[in-house]
């Protein structure tokens, strides 16, 4: 048998376990049985629709290291790194069930004509999530908890690099008692993820991945005039505008493009470094850069893992070299590492031009592009330079003038003097090609929402 959904694992490259693409017949009583579920399920009162989060939550704590361990398989995750993404999923899954009957509590307005008027905030139905592998826990979570909390059903596509990962997370929530069929993973294919978002019963789509994927999904529910939330690729900039702490500048930087071994939407992927610390800046992220160990994951020697497959090494190469050619200068790394596995070595590039694939494309993996720039202005102008505009960082020992600047960088999140990230209640997207929505956050539990209007004279 050779299937879609399988399990390799990227430090090896070996094959370790198959699972089949449901029929279309399964599909069919998918869409039956999360759309019945919905019917008792909308009609449960929030603070009965959280008890199974929370428990949920004290057994992602329970079966951390097992958890873990799937991803560290999977897709190759530092260990630590695998535990902490546990952890996030624990305090996300926390979160919601806590102040789920907060964020959609009744909205009273106060009509300009008198009387009275009440937003309600109503689930829509069952919703389709189309996940990525690169955090295969927090992808769920994010759509996941405030969505069941609000009273929709969920039925998740997974990545076909991480069944078992998609599995494990089904089964928690079977096993913290979410009620039969609230909750459904599915291993289908591209069309049978069309036939579902075409289908009365299912009321919105959210994916996160690439653009082509994105436009896919999000094409298939204009059509079906459903909603659907985008949660796409990034080339966030990274913007150092002194250098009262160089060092704390380039530690935050190398922390930000090397997470998830640089694949992470939100990775600092261009480093925009004023000129005066320029020089500095590329000397110190290039001794760190070097100091990373590649290896298996689960050698306690190794500080970057794998990429999360043959092709994706295969590509980020392809991109490299092409920058290479074109004349970008290689501080380090700049090569596949010379072993087994699916691994790239950490690299820094300058003199990356518009001309070179590695200006305007996302690098998923651990290459780091920094420029250099005369001035504030040049900053912004070179940082939102992108067809992305999912997160950002503004570095700056003077909080106003980082303010000032996070308000013109073109993006969905700005975090200053840290690289970007992700908190349980604060809302995540991007904007321009980057996706559409937000998930987490009060803006992110409404957004599969019916903000139902009661008037009353
Ligand atoms: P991908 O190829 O788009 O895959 C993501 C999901 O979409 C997978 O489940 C994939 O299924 C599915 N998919 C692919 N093509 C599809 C199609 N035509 N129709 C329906 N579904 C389709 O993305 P990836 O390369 O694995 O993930 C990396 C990308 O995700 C990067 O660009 C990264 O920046 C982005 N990302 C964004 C965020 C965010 O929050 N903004 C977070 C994480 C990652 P198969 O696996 O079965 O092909």
């Amino acid at each position: 048998m050779s299937s879609k959904f399988t399990t390799i694992n990227p430090a090896t490259g070996e094959t370790v376990k198959e699972f089949p693409t449901a029929d279309d017949a399964e599909i069919a009583a998918l869409i039956e049985d999360s759309a019945t579920a919905f019917q008792t399920w909308r009609t449960t009162p929030v603070e009965d629709r959280t008890p199974p989060l929370s428990r949920a939550a004290d057994l992602m704590d329970e079966r951390r290291d097992e958890l873990a361990a799937m991803l560290t398989l999977e897709m190759g995750k530092l260990p630590d790194e695998a535990g902490a993404e546990v952890d996030l999923c624990a305090r996300i899954l926390r979160y919601y069930a806590k102040e789920a009957p907060r964020l959609l509590a009744d909205e009273t307005l106060s009509p300009n004509s008198g009387g009275q008027a009440v937003l309600k905030h109503e689930p829509i139905g069952p919703v389709l999530g189309v996940m990525p592998w690169n955090f295969p826990y927090y992808q769920v979570t994010r759509l996941a908890a405030p969505n069941l909390a609000a009273g929709n059903t969920i039925i998740l596509k997974h990545a076909s690099n991480t069944p078992q990962s998609a599995l494990a997370f089904e089964q928690i929530m079977t096993d913290a008692l979410l009620p039969q069929d609230c909750y459904r993973n599915v291993f289908a294919d591209n069309d049978q993820i069309q036939t579902m978002i075409a289908d009365e019963r299912i009321r919105g789509a959210s994916l996160t991945g690439s653009e082509g994927a994105g436009s896919a999904v999000a094409g298939g529910a204009g059509t079906n005039l459903k909603k659907s939330i985008l949660e796409l690729g990034g080339s966030d900039p990274f913007i150092v505008l002194d250098a009262d702490d160089l060092d704390a500048a380039v530690e935050a930087a190398a922390a930000g493009r090397m997470t998830n071994s640089g694949q992470s939407c939100i990775a600092s992927k261009r480093l925009i470094i004023l000129d005066d610390s320029y020089d500095e800046f590329v000397r110190l992220l290039t001794e760190k850069m070097s100091q990373f160990v590649a290896g298996d994951p689960n050698d306690p020697a190794t500080t970057m893992a794998p990429l999360s497959s043959e092709q994706a090494a295969a590509d980020l190469m392809e991109q490299v070299e092409d920058a290479i050619d074109h004349g970008a200068q290689v501080h380090t790394g700049g090569k596949r590492v010379d072993r087994p596995g699916a691994f790239v070595q950490p690299t820094v590039l300058t003199g990356v031009t518009p001309q070179m694939r590695a200006y305007s494309e996302e690098l998923f993996g651990p290459v780091a592009v920094v420029y250099s720039v005369a001035d504030e202005d040049e900053a912004i102008a070179l940082a939102n330079d992108s067809s992305f505009g999912l997160g950002g960082t503004v570095v700056s020992a003077d909080i106003e003038k980082a303010q000032r600047v996070a308000d013109r960088v073109d993006t969905g999140m700005v975090w200053i003097n840290q690289a970007t990230w992700t908190e349980p209640d604060l809302p995540f997207g991007g904007t321009k090609r980057s996706g559409v929505g937000r998930e987490l956050g009060a803006e992110g539990i409404q957004e599969f929402i019916n903000k139902k209007l009661i008037r009353t004279p």
